[in-house]
């Protein structure tokens, strides 16, 4: 049986197809689990019972479910039990501009990158797409509000789980889905080349943010693992391809680590780097983990270090810090409920 939530319009349209019926009958069924919340199909009165009896042959309603909740002020930190008893979180984050969600796209993660603690426990699984459409449910139900916009940056590697997200992109896309505007929704990572290349031939109006982190190919292989299979040279390469294709802006991540990627020279080294891209940089300040030998950039080191690339004409800005009393913060996410969940279980 196959996850409702994990369905494209598309992929029912072509279920209806095959089986002799009408293919507007998508467009009937997302009206009444998207629109009007249905948990079966027999409450879908426009449907005829034959046709209900085969669906629920075919599809089910499971729901991962909230396992625990922690908040302060702006933020509240989801963990989720997954129907196999793994567990991933969310972070829903209140913006001046509306809800955010900040969704995780694997259980563990194989990127190993130095400083972020949600590669910690390696790689369980991808998340189906439903998994990932019902951390946004779940999340709306909780607040009875609308979710406005989706960051996929939560635990996971999202183009190492290409197809899954790519489903899960269109469905909270889809106007009769989450209708979640595609300039809302924004896919982060850490430059798994190739995919970005298939990204870029989707044709989706999303926005793309990579993970840089390092400004020359030295640093980035030893703080990213990542950047020994694509090194910078050819993540910028692409990165320009992407830029061109689909002329949107890319967000280039920097995350401020103290006295390891944030000095003068590395700034004007990023700088001349970035020269001439539409791009932008989102100077994240560094969410202080157990990876101890990593620390916060000063407020001072992360100005100059902004004034530098500002000087120099690259868009920049200085990412609002989210979560981190809750270690809800970016690269504070953990896949099991390890200790800091221990306390609440
Ligand atoms: N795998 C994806 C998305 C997950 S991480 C990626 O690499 O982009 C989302 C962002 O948070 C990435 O830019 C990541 O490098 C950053 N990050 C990881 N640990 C962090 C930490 N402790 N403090 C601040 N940002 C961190």
């Amino acid at each position: 049986m196959i996850n409702i939530y994990g369905i494209k319009r598309q992929d029912l349209e072509d279920y209806f197809l095959c089986s002799g019926e009408k293919k507007f009958k998508a467009l009937q069924i997302f009206e009444w689990v998207y629109g009007k919340n249905a948990k079966s199909f027999q409450e879908m009165s426009n449907i005829k019972k034959e046709l209900q009896d085969r669906l629920s042959s075919d599809y089910n309603f499971d729901m991962i479910s909230i396992a625990k909740k922690q908040e302060d002020k702006l933020t509240k930190k989801y963990l989720f039990k997954l129907l196999d008893g793994n567990f991933v979180e969310a972070v829903l984050m209140e913006h001046d501009y509306g809800m955010s969600v900040c969704v995780s796209s694997e259980v563990g993660c194989n990127m190993g990158c130095a400083f972020c603690e949600s590669g910690r426990l390696k790689k369980v699984r991808n998340l189906d797409a439903y998994e990932m459409v019902e951390q946004i449910l779940l999340i709306q139900k909780d607040i009875n509000e609308r979710i406005d916009s989706v960051v996929i940056m939560g635990i996971g590697e999202p183009l190492d789980n290409y197809d899954n997200v790519m489903d899960f992109i269109k469905i909270i896309n889809d106007a009769k889905g989450l209708a979640i505007g595609a300039r809302h929704i924004t896919l982060s990572t850490c430059g798994i080349v190739p995919k970005i290349k298939d990204l870029m031939n989707e044709n989706l109006q999303i926005n793309l943010a990579i993970s840089l982190h390092a400004p020359n190919t030295q640093l980035r292989n030893k703080l990213m693992p990542v950047n020994k299979a694509y090194d910078l040279k050819e993540l910028m390469k692409v990165v320009k391809e992407y830029i061109n294709k689909t002329n949107r802006r890319v967000t280039i991540e920097y995350v401020m680590l103290h006295e390891v990627n944030d000095n003068e020279a590395q700034a004007t080294e990023l700088a001349a780097l970035l020269r001439g891209l539409n791009v932008y940089v989102n100077l994240i300040p560094y969410n202080e983990t157990n990876h101890i030998e990593f620390k916060k950039s000063s407020k001072d080191r992360i100005m100059k270090f902004y004034d530098i690339l500002k000087k120099r004409g690259i868009n920049v800005t200085i990412r609002k810090e989210f979560g981190s009393n809750i270690d809800a913060a970016c690269g504070q996410l953990r896949s099991k409920e390890v200790k800091v969940w221990n306390h609440f279980i």
